[in-house]
């Protein structure tokens, strides 16, 4: 008999079942400490659900995801300028014109992708910061 993957989640689960969380762990949504809640549930402050079981922590604040998106910056603003230069290229009239037109389509599509993650990266740091603002205040302990 073999067993599914989801069933061993669902077996790990069941031995934390009646567990309750000794240290300080956060809610990765709004910060809350789960101290003394069960392992698996629903945040009491936000009703975000998590898994704190021990190589689960779905859920959990984890402060060395807080990262500014440099690298997604750094890569957006160079397609974002190659792209221009395509399309400056594209402008001119030039017997390879329909390539530096493609080039510019691709690279600028490029450059909003990079752009659009770096703005959810951002969102999700700024999100962190404010939990990692809220655990340091002490608010809950
Ligand atoms: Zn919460």
């Amino acid at each position: 008999m073999s067993m599914h993957s989801d069933e061993l989640e669902m077996l790990a689960d069941l031995t934390f079942k009646d567990a309750v969380i000794a240290t300080s762990l956060y809610c990765g949504s709004c910060g809350y400490n789960l101290k003394t809640l069960p392992y698996v549930g629903v945040c009491t402050e936000c009703g975000h659900r998590y898994n704190a079981r021990p190589l689960r922590m779905d859920g959990i604040f984890t402060p060395q995801r807080l990262e500014i998106p440099l690298g997604d910056a750094a890569a957006g603003v160079l397609s974002g300028v190659v792209a221009a230069g395509m399309t400056i290229r594209a402008i001119a009239p030039s017997p390879s014109r329909g390539v530096y037109v493609i080039f510019a389509v691709v690279l600028g599509l490029m450059s909003v992708a990079f752009a659009w993650i770096m703005w959810r990266k951002l969102c999700k740091y700024a999100g962190f910061r404010k939990i990692a603002k809220r655990i340091e205040s002490g608010v809950d302990d």
